[in-house]
């Protein structure tokens, strides 16, 4: 195990990676922080911050050699980047497994050797998969099978001519074209694995999406405890057969007949998984901390029902345009409530900028305090 007292290195400076350092620095380590932006949020907070481009090659050099290990904070850090890192320095998850994650085509693939379902799916890749992709896939999403996040690089088409429309509007490149599935809800799992094969997971979350951005995550997530152990087991083997290391979330459909189906998957801690920092007795960044570092994993406990509300860029915008800052002192007397700003400066639309957990005593009180926050915040109540 690296000691506290080691520096961690982080590929990425975005949210994730700056809870991933607040939680690294907890137990003592120093940690550094490759990133081409200078006001990153991670950038802000980590001992170090190596301000180059991701494929820089003197930029990676000065990342390893400060570093005893090495860990990403968004899916789609270069996979030649974490090559040459895993050449000098354990990284954590490693490159394979990122690259699986990367690719819709590959993901789906790899749920498939699982015996893991997945929606009905075709890969196109070019105008004449267009014509062939079967009647049965419309309506359906078509998505970029690399670089998509937050609903962005997809459009829903009703038929195949706005399939066509579609597919030429995202440049003509690869693709995945899924059936449009009758949802009852959203779930997904957040795993941690050791090197040494062990697996912990939270507590499964349910999750609201709004737009194709996440943002409600409740928990318990109120599913029946089979669906609950067939999300479990299901990212288990996931895991399990990439032989990862570090922390991975897998999120699932739940659909209207009651059957489960995975949608995708991301190698690194997940927006739904934010709500363990204050719900539970072990986050999913002290699991990253903790897989990266050879440290055991101890059963994570939820000590609290949480929601937790995702703050868009929005709710500094007022309808005329004219920016506001939110009420925050309204929200802060709230019992329960956990703010976590990201330091961003420029709140766009549709940015994440922070998020709230609100914790209590039972699933109703929480409920209840969180729509309280989404009245003073102007967030569309769930
Ligand atoms: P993320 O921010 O999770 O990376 P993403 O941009 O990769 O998002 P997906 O998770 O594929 O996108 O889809 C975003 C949301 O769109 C889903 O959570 C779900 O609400 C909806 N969605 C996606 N695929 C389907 C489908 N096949 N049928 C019905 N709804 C879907
Ligand atoms: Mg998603």
């Amino acid at each position: 195990m690296h000691s506290p007292g080691a520096t961690l290195g982080v590929m990425g400076g975005g949210q994730l990676g700056r809870m991933f350092v607040h939680a690294a620095q907890q137990m003592g380590y120093l940690t550094v922080v490759l990133d081409p932006d200078a006001a990153s949020p991670a950038g802000w907070v980590a001992h170090h911050h190596v301000q180059t481009g991701y494929l820089d090659e003197q930029g990676l050099a000065q990342l390893m050699q400060r570093s005893a290990a090495i860990t990403t904070e968004f899916e789609n850090v270069p996979a030649a980047a974490l090559v040459t890192l895993g050449a000098h320095r354990p990284v954590a998850p490693g490159a394979d497994a990122v690259a699986i994650c990367q690719d819709r085509a590959l993901e789906k693939a790899h749920f498939g050797r699982c015996a893991v379902p997945c929606a009905p799916h075709a890969l196109i890749d070019s105008e004449a998969q267009v014509g062939a992709a079967d009647a049965a896939l419309l309506p359906g999403i078509l998505k970029t099978a690399r670089l998509g996040y937050d609903g962005k690089g997809q459009a829903r088409v009703a038929n195949r001519d706005e399939l066509v429309a579609a597919r030429r509007a995202m440049g003509g490149v690869g693709c995945v074209l899924e059936k449009r599935l009758a949802l009852a809800a959203e779930i997904s799992v957040i795993v941690a694995r050791g090197a040494d094969g062990t697996m912990v997971h939270l507590p499964v979350q349910r999750n609201l999406h709004r737009d194709g951005i996440l943002a409600v995550t409740t928990v318990p997530a109120a599913v029946d405890r089979d669906t609950e152990t067939q999300a479990v087991q299901s990212a288990y083997r996931i895991a399990e057969s990439m032989e990862y290391v570090g922390v991975l979330c897998v999120e699932f459909f739940l659909l209207t007949d009651g059957s489960l189906v995975a949608n995708e998957m991301a190698p690194r801690p997940h927006n739904s998984g934010h709500y363990s920092i204050d719900a539970c007795d072990v986050s999913q960044f002290d699991l990253q901390v903790r897989t990266l570092v050879g440290a055991p994993l101890p059963v994570p406990r939820l000590h609290s029902p949480a929601v937790m509300l995702n703050l868009p860029g929005d709710l500094w915008t007022r309808p005329d345009g004219a920016q506001i800052e939110p009420d925050w002192a309204a929200v802060l007397a709230l019992p329960g409530v956990h703010l976590h700003l990201y330091g961003k400066t420029q709140p766009r639309r549709g940015r994440k900028m922070g998020h709230l957990t609100v914790t209590a005593a039972s699933a109703a009180a929480a409920r209840e305090t969180a729509l309280r926050a989404c009245g003073i915040l102007g967030i569309e109540p769930f």
